[in-house]
């Protein structure tokens, strides 16, 4: 008979000398980011090598390892890099990378049970509500990221507000559609969890932004009023701290105090701004988060956790349970041994569930939550250091005001038409990012096109700023408009 066959090494020795190495491999390639161009385009032969078709025999590890050196870590996204600050994400760590490692090693199904990694689980989520100031009571679970986070917040919004069982009768029982508010700054996201929710895209009413991209209230009562009269009920609030265009933060007390007034539920969308309560300056913008029904929040982002992990936090526990909570006969639970303790998949949309509290313990427990703070508080200063450095310079033009860490901009040297102003800059960042020298994004401001620098990043330094506002314009002058 043949020997029956397993997936542990057939050598332990061979396979921990390998493993050693790609732990190296991984501490050096950390060490010397900001030596190495931040992205670089892929040679064809590199790209060509990922339509390979599927290997039916073994390589060796040790081959393995050799083809990620050479055909995937030298071409990675850049948000590790210090000068990457597109879009809003993490630079991840490498505890937090150990930590994905460990989960993966210990391997336990975070859908729930009684092991030690549900309870950790659990601490994470209490960690978290503890930095932000929401009640030890509330209930909160951790999924994928920001964009899932947020449908878990409004999935219980949509059925609290709903007067009815939705989960039994669905959306066309409601006696009147269900109508949400959210800035004309909000994120992406909300529309296709409105849309998944059955309640459809014409469900979130966008309120118009004043010149400081937050929520105009008047616009949002006056929105309510004509809702109520119109034949719509009502039912959340979705209120940005921190919107992903300029990093504005609603006026989260005044929507407190207006969604208790109006029986309406309030949801915080924190991915970018939320753990802005871990830092004295960021706490100082934040005031009122605590006073919502849910709360998104997003660890990958401000707290460089690898991706994945977003958080959703919900004041009642009892709605958070009604929304998520079935217990089909293969998952009733035991009183003892491995399936009694906590179900953490009666709290969202998974069944199985990666073990994505370590690597945010990990990284919580080694550095400790002040550090995280001073350094959500260092973004900060960085973005008005780039802020002010800009209004010094007669061919910069903020777009925005700076409130976190996002500051929006454009170059803009004398005798450049308006009309050129937008191929001009986007041919800047463009070419900054094929040097590989900074990561810059694009968007647009109350119809203004500008540039955006979003620095949430443990690694950049001033200098770094420094460097590529030179850059910017050394660049922009080699385009031929000065
Ligand atoms: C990033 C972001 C999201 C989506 O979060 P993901 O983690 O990317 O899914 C939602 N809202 C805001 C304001 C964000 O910045």
């Amino acid at each position: 008979m043949d020997a029956e066959e397993t997936l542990d090494p057939a050598d332990w020795d061979e396979f921990a000398r390998i493993a050693h190495a790609m732990v190296d491999d991984a501490v050096a390639y950390t060490r010397g980011l900001r030596d190495r161009p931040l992205w670089r385009p892929m040679p064809a032969a590199v790209s060509e090598g990922y339509r390979a078709p599927v290997p039916h025999g073994p390589s060796s590890l040790a081959e393995v390892r050799r083809e990620l050196n050479e055909r995937l870590m030298p071409y990675p996204m850049g948000n590790v890099h210090p000068r990457f600050w597109m879009w809003y994400m993490g630079a991840s760590n490498l505890t937090g990378a150990l930590g994905d490692f460990l989960a993966a090693v210990q391997g336990s199904n975070l859908g729930g049970g009684n092991h030690a990694a549900t309870l950790m689980d659990g601490q994470v989520v209490d960690w978290l509500k503890e930095l932000l100031g929401f009640p030890p009571g509330a209930s909160g679970t951790l999924v994928s990221g920001g964009s899932v986070a947020n449908l878990i917040g409004l999935t219980v919004a949509r059925n609290v507000k709903a007067g009815i069982d939705l989960r039994e009768e669905g959306v066309a029982a409601l006696p009147r559609p269900l109508r949400f508010y959210g800035s004309d700054q909000i994120h992406s996201c909300h529309q296709k969890s409105i849309e998944t929710l059955g309640l459809g895209n014409r469900a979130l009413s966008r309120i118009p932004t004043g010149s400081d991209c937050r929520m105009d209230l008047d616009a949002l009562r006056r929105a309510i009023a004509d809702d109520r009269r119109g034949g719509w009920q009502p039912a959340c609030v979705i209120a940005t701290a921190g919107t992903v265009n300029t990093g504005a933060v609603d006026d989260l007390p005044a929507i407190a105090a207006l969604c208790r007034a109006e029986g309406l539920w309030m949801h915080v969308d924190g991915c970018i701004g939320a753990l802005g309560a871990l830092a004295p300056r960021g706490r100082r913008l934040l005031a009122g988060l605590a006073e919502a029904d849910s709360i998104a929040l997003d660890p990958h982002k401000w707290m460089h956790a690898p991706f994945e992990v977003g958080c959703a936090l919900i004041r009642d526990p009892k709605a958070h349970l009604r929304s998520f909570t079935l217990t089909p006969e293969y998952l009733e639970r035991a009183s003892r041994g491995i399936a009694s303790g906590d179900w953490l998949l009666d709290y969202g949309l998974q069944t199985s569930r990666g073990f994505r509290a370590l690597k945010v313990w990990m990284a919580l427990k080694e550095q400790g939550a002040d550090k995280f703070g001073r350094i959500i508080d260092q973004n900060i200063d960085q973005a008005h250091y780039f802020a002010d450095r800009l209004r010094a310079l007669p061919d910069f033009e903020l777009v925005a005001p700076v409130t976190l860490d996002i500051v929006c901009f454009r170059y803009r040297p004398e005798g450049v038409p308006e009309a050129e102003l937008k191929p001009l800059n986007t041919e800047i960042i463009l070419r900054l990012q094929e040097e590989g020298v900074a990561a810059l994004s694009d968007t647009t401001v109350h119809g203004v096109y500008c540039l955006r620098a979003a620095i949430a990043n443990h690694r950049t330094r001033r200098a770094d700023i420094d460097l590529v506002i030179d850059a910017i314009r050394r660049t922009g002058a080699g385009i031929g408009y000065r």
